[in-house]
């Protein structure tokens, strides 16, 4: 059995260390000025004390809280726990609920404000941030009552999602424009995705290295051999078996096998709209691969470069368990904040 165990912030009810610096002015001495016995919302604490200081340079008071609190009648730790049910999975009024059966009584609305706060925090914590190597992957959400395209951006150096784009990953028009800003402002130089041709030509056009997702080359490759070992002439069969090898060792000169493969194919007879024969359709899948092969083996020369976009799939994975309460966004900013807090880490 693993037990995982969740840090939540500290709070202190009181804080014996003065204010190093006015909240005012450069001032760096002051005077006690009462004190305020202020009642919080939290999982352990009711009340904390709270000292009032007066600037000595401009005459100013203010209030010094204790280590977890702030001027919001709920803690620290409180609004993380509530954010933390709300992306476990409950709405913010089941997260209501659970808090009082904890004897906290914090409404649905409050909760809904602290998560949208949890996800500016995010955008923020991520805004500048160096990204190296990016994975995408289109995904279906539910938004404004029907199924939405989105296009999720995951750093694969942490595994927490970038950005979440309003963006139709088959666009490559579409995908560039939303890409070239975040290339430019995270530096990143390597993308990760799965082998839909518009990748490949945002690749190119952004100049970026480019790796396909080893799973979903070998689902969609594997289906197409296995199709194609009903349908071909008998004496071929040995060409889907060196495309199966080629694919498992993945060696770096794998285009220029597939390419005499190719050659050794009788050429196209059918015309079209004649429909392809299962000879024709070998060829192309075999131009196909030959044309992506550098795509596929990226990750061999930087070992820091995944072979999968495995990491993409889970961040989107926990994005869809939260779409059922997304769904009642009114504004795709609303709807983005929810899904990017659903796949973060918590501070
Ligand atoms: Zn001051």
């Amino acid at each position: 059995m693993t037990i995982v165990v969740l840090k939540l912030p500290d709070v202190k009810r009181k804080r014996e260390e003065r204010p190093r610096q006015c909240l005012y002015c450069e001032g760096e001495t002051f005077q006690r000025w009462g004190q305020v016995n202020k009642p919080v919302k939290d999982l352990r604490v009711r009340n904390v004390k709270v000292y009032r200081y007066r600037c000595c340079r401009c005459k100013r008071t203010f209030r010094h809280y204790p280590e977890g609190n702030s001027r919001a009648d709920q803690t620290e730790r409180l609004r993380l726990f509530a954010v933390l049910l709300w992306t476990l999975g409950l709405s913010h009024r089941a997260s209501s609920l659970i808090l009082s059966g904890l004897q906290v009584w914090m409404s649905h609305m409050t909760i809904w404000r602290d998560v949208q706060e949890g996800a500016q925090k995010i955008k923020k914590r991520h805004q500048w941030k160096a990204v190296r190597i990016l994975g995408l992957d289109g995904a279906h959400v539910f938004g404004w009552g029907e199924k939405q395209p989105v296009l999720v951006a995951v750093d694969l150096g942490t595994g927490d999602p970038l950005v979440v784009g309003y963006v139709n990953e088959s666009d490559p028009q579409a995908v560039c424009r939303w890409l070239t800003p975040l290339v430019q402002r995270h530096g990143i130089t390597v993308i990760v995705t799965d082998d839909l041709s518009s990748y490949k030509i945002v690749a190119e056009k952004l100049q970026l290295t480019h790796q396909v997702c080893q799973f979903h080359v070998r689902r969609w490759v594997g289906k197409a051999l296995k199709e194609l070992q009903e349908t071909i002439p008998k004496p071929w069969l040995w060409v889907l078996e060196e495309i199966r090898q080629l694919l498992e060792l993945l060696p770096p000169d794998g285009s220029k096998s597939l390419y005499a493969l190719w050659k050794q194919l009788p050429g196209r007879r059918s015309t079209p709209p004649q429909s392809r024969s299962a000879l024709e359709q070998l060829r192309d899948l075999l131009l196909r691969l030959c044309d992506h092969w550098q795509s596929y083996c990226t990750f061999q020369s930087e070992p820091e470069i995944p072979w999968t976009n495995n990491a993409t799939e889970r961040s989107i994975g926990k994005m869809k368990m939260r779409a059922r309460t997304v769904r009642g966004y009114k504004s795709w900013q609303g709807m983005q904040a929810g899904l990017m807090l659903a796949a973060s880490s918590l501070p």
